[in-house]
């Protein structure tokens, strides 16, 4: 792991540093061998527990990129913004742009002209899970079953013989929609998608490999047995499970046509750790960066250049679609920033303020396992408790289907990470021929924006419980707000 690179210490443990005991050498620890830990004051330490706290209750309550747009967009609504598709406001505190309930676009003005350009942050609220198919409840062997199709890079084994949940949005005929949930409340039974038990798996799953051994059509959810009680009817228990989802939320057979349900692990993110140093949920990639930016934004006073931030859809499945980093809502967005303030919006000005801006494309990073150090380039690798990396490249080995920050743009970020005494680390996804990953900076760069990808480590990345520390989401925020403030 490379150096934090900061000359000075945070402010308020200059005075309170206990380095570890550095035998009988020299009293100090270089410093890029102390986490957050170690450098925050005893003050600090209960906002980090105050700011997990809510970070916690969020990955609980939004399981769905539907319910990460909408709790922000309540947050945002309550905090005085206004839906900047109502035309223009020359005192708009704040703005938002809502797409198809999925993707949220922010806008602050700022003390300068839009023309600027924006500091800008965009992150996603989607994350790998299993969704429902359209035709999906049938039974067999006298078991009420749900077919699921996968969303994003998943390890299916991770998904059998464990609790799930759904949580479901269904749009009826005659323009109503209920949204609903199964699964989470513990007075609740919960579902589970069943796996072969070792003493019959040989020649289905462990004589195979591994990418071949879990099917996805054998991703079933496990609904029901108890049949209806016309005993000559025929799918006796499919009837049953169609009726239950008629009296619960009104839905009939057809409906699921035009639902979107999508089954995610069951119950509460928590702490882990015998010290409860770590944060434990689905969906940390890539909610964190959400929440630490969101609250970032929200608790800034008017910063001197305007702000966007952008809570995408469908990154995990290659930001294709409406809401994804692939369509123009970007543009849209910047545009009705424009629009809201009586700007001179013409394609040209909106365009050049969208290259003249900075911004960095929030999402986590794939946090060195000791237990799995030969994938990692330990020089470069990302350390749970050091703080939020900045990852110059992602991609593919040679650098495929990646931006890249330039060095003026690295500059920039380091001064300003630095001088606001934030404690970050540089880091890379792994060895470069172990695989690789991407994110949506590339999307972005297509605009001529300086980007960059910062965001906090996670351990388990994509699997059902990731887990974070609590330190780095507690300074990923305060790098996102020294990013806002300072770009
Ligand atoms: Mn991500
Ligand atoms: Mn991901």
């Amino acid at each position: 792991m490379k150096s934090t690179g900061n000359e000075g210490e945070t402010s308020d443990m200059s005075e309170k540093k206990e380095p570890k005991k550095a035998k009988g050498k020299d009293k100090s620890v270089p410093e890029d061998k102390l986490s957050v830990w170690d450098r925050v004051s005893p003050g600090e330490r209960e906002e980090i527990e105050e700011f997990s706290r809510g970070y916690i209750n969020f990955l609980t309550e939004c399981k769905t990129e539907r319910k990460v747009a909408g709790r922000v967009l309540d947050q945002c609504v309550k905090a005085g913004f206004s839906d900047l598709s109502k035309g223009a406001d020359k005192d708009l505190k704040g703005g938002y742009l809502l797409h198809h309930g999925k993707a949220l676009g922010l806008f602050v003005p700022g003390k300068r002209e839009l023309k600027e350009g924006f500091n800008l942050i965009v992150a996603h609220g989607d994350s790998p899970r299993l969704d429902l198919k359209p035709k999906s409840v049938y039974e067999d062997g006298n078991l009420g079953l749900l077919k699921t199709n996968l969303y994003g890079g998943l390890k299916k084994f991770q998904w059998l013989a464990r609790p799930v949940a759904l949580w479901g949005f269904t749009s009826l005929k005659d323009g109503r929609s209920v949204e609903y949930s199964f699964g989470e409340d513990p007075s609740e039974p919960v579902l589970t998608i069943t796996d072969i038990l070792p003493h019959m798996d040989r020649k289905i799953q462990r004589e195979k490999r591994l990418t071949e051994a879990f099917p996805a059509e054998r991703l079933n959810v496990l609904a029901a047995s108890v049949p209806v009680e016309d005993k000559e009817a025929k799918n006796r228990v499919k009837l049953a499970l169609l009726k239950l989802l008629e009296d619960k939320w009104g839905i009939k057979e057809d409906d699921l046509l035009s639902s979107e349900i999508e089954v995610v692990p069951a119950g509460p993110a928590r702490a882990v750790g015998l010290d409860g140093s770590f944060v434990g949920g689905y969906g940390q990639d890539d909610r964190l960066s959400v929440y630490a930016s969101v609250q970032a934004l929200l608790d800034l006073p008017r910063p001197e250049k305007p702000l966007l931030l952008v809570v995408y859809d469908r990154e995990e499945i290659g930001s294709y679609g409406s809401a994804g980093a692939q369509s123009n809502f970007i543009v849209r967005l910047a545009g009705a920033a424009f629009h809201a303030l009586d700007e001179s919006g013409c394609w040209h000005g909106v365009m050049s303020a969208l290259a003249a801006s900075s911004a960095v494309s929030a999402d986590v990073e794939a946090g060195s396992d000791p237990t799995f150090k030969e994938v990692q380039d330990e020089l470069n690798s990302a350390k749970l408790g050091f703080g939020p990396c900045v990852t110059r490249y992602t991609g593919g080995a040679g650098k495929y289907g990646a931006s890249e920050a330039g060095s003026e743009y690295m500059a920039k970020i380091r001064n300003i990470l630095d001088s606001e005494k934030i404690i970050w680390q540089s880091s890379l996804i792994g060895k470069q021929e172990e695989g690789g990953g991407g994110t949506v900076a590339y999307n972005l760069s297509h605009y001529g924006m300086n980007i960059v990808d910062s965001g906090a480590p996670v351990l388990s990345m994509h699997s059902p419980f990731e887990v974070s520390s609590k330190a780095d989401v507690w300074m990923t925020r305060k790098s996102y707000r020294a990013f806002l403030e300072k770009a």
